[in-house]
């Protein structure tokens, strides 16, 4: 079979874990048979990225600028436990997310990856909801203290200039908890471009909430930064059909309950931390997630939204067979060359990219399946557990089967 051709590489970044083991695998079975594949290839396992000080995350960001296209393996980020675990680290490096999401300056989008036999719990749902969490502020760089006595507290802000703002909170006359949490304009405004290009690239509606009843200043700025972004993309939105609207949060809430599904919800960090969660849950399971972070610019790198599945990696390292799900990462791939098809104008490597996920789908809604998935789906159906790599076999052949 003659491979398909690219012209542009993909930023590759490896990872760590079980993961790292999948991403091998993957390449083997289902991409390198079928696709002359080009990559400028980043090792962030985590004793790369100790050796380069880090640096290694840094480059791969920075060619994820350069070339508009990335696909990540889960890696690990260092706590005090792994500090034990890697006696080699030199430091707890920062979550290479962290890191790459700041230069890329862009949003994450979550969005479950749909199966006929595993229904959503809430029976309305059709089509995949996506999650779209600002990931910058409020109340995880917010400031607390917690005083005991009767007293007041203002809120006193001091310009460069010098010229102060008071803000005179409360005066309260027993113990209390208080609060400071802020956010950056040029944030906000990242946020509001990616999600409306994000909108326009998959051609979702696009869905915003917040409570700029309550926070009226807050929220408020949200609610206008995204009107005044809108303008620069309404065009691009009538001419697809496409429709923005801006509603409370708990208007949202019970809309997207009773919805079909099918759109982008985006939501301020708190609200999509919490949010991402019962989206993820109520349609499945973490392991059936996709994850990407678009910069306004339109770059887009692609991974999987769980973790590196330390436990599996554990089993694999003693010589077990483990059932660990390598949908997500098989759709960071697919997306990512989907996406280099796009940019490059390579319509058979966007057929390919479409053809490895609806191999992957068959396979499952034909009963073979990872351990996680097979507890899931409806009674009456009838699923086999296989391992990762019996898998990887099945949606080789069903996708060689496609492409013949
Ligand atoms: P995890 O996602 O690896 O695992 C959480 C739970 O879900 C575990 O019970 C695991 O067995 C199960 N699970 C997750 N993915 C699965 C899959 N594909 N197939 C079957 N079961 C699956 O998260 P964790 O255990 O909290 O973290 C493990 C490591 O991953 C940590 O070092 C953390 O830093 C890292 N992590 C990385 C990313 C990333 O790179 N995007 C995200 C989260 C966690």
């Amino acid at each position: 079979m003659k491979k398909i051709q690219m012209t542009t590489p993909l930023v590759e970044m490896d990872g760590d874990e079980m993961t790292r083991i999948l991403w091998q695998m993957i390449k083997d079975k289902l991409i390198l048979p079928f696709v002359d594949l080009k990559t400028e290839y980043y090792d962030l396992g985590l004793l790369h990225r100790n050796e380069t000080k880090d640096q290694v995350t840094i480059d791969s960001a920075h060619a994820t600028r350069k070339y508009g296209v990335a696909v990540k393996c889960a890696t690990i980020t260092p706590n005090a436990q792994r500090m034990v675990e890697y006696p080699a680290l030199t430091q707890m490096w920062k979550s290479p997310n962290g890191t790459i999401r700041s230069i890329l300056d862009g949003t994450v989008f979550r969005a479950p990856i749909t199966i006929d036999p595993v229904s959503p719990v809430v029976k309305t749902w059709k089509k995949p909801i996506t999650i779209a969490r600002h990931a910058y502020g409020d109340i995880y760089k917010a400031k607390e203290i917690e005083t005991t006595e009767a007293g007041t507290a203002k809120l006193i802000f001091t310009g460069e200039s010098g010229q102060e703002t008071v803000l005179q909170c409360d005066q309260l006359n027993c113990g209390s908890i208080w609060q400071v949490s802020h956010n950056k304009e040029d944030s906000i405004r990242s946020f509001a471009k990616s999600c409306f290009q994000y909108a326009i690239d998959t051609k979702q509606d696009l869905w915003f909430s917040t409570k700029d009843t309550i926070a009226k200043i807050y929220d408020g700025a949200f609610k206008r930064i995204f009107e005044e972004e809108f303008v620069g993309y309404k065009a691009q939105f009538d001419a697809l059909g496409l429709e923005y609207f801006y509603t409370l949060i708990d208007d949202a809430v019970a809309r997207v309950i009773r919805s079909e599904g099918g759109y982008i919800w985006a939501c301020k960090n708190y609200d999509g931390d919490v949010m991402s969660d019962m989206i993820s849950t109520a349609f499945g399971s973490l392991a059936m997630m996709t994850s990407v972070l678009v910069s306004p610019d339109g770059t887009m790198e692609f991974e999987a939204a769980h973790g590196t599945v330390t436990r599996h990696y554990y089993k694999h390292l003693k010589g077990e067979q483990t059932s660990t799900n390598p949908v997500a990462t098989i759709f960071a791939w697919s997306g990512a060359l989907k996406r280099r098809g796009e940019l490059d104008g390579l319509a058979d490597l966007i057929a390919y990219g479409e053809a490895l996920e609806s191999a992957c789908l068959e396979t499952m809604e034909n009963g073979t399946m990872t351990k996680d998935l097979v507890g899931l789906v409806e009674a009456d159906f009838k699923a086999t557990a296989v391992n990762s790599e019996e898998f990887l076999d099945a949606i080789a052949s069903t996708l060689s089967a496609k492409l013949a």
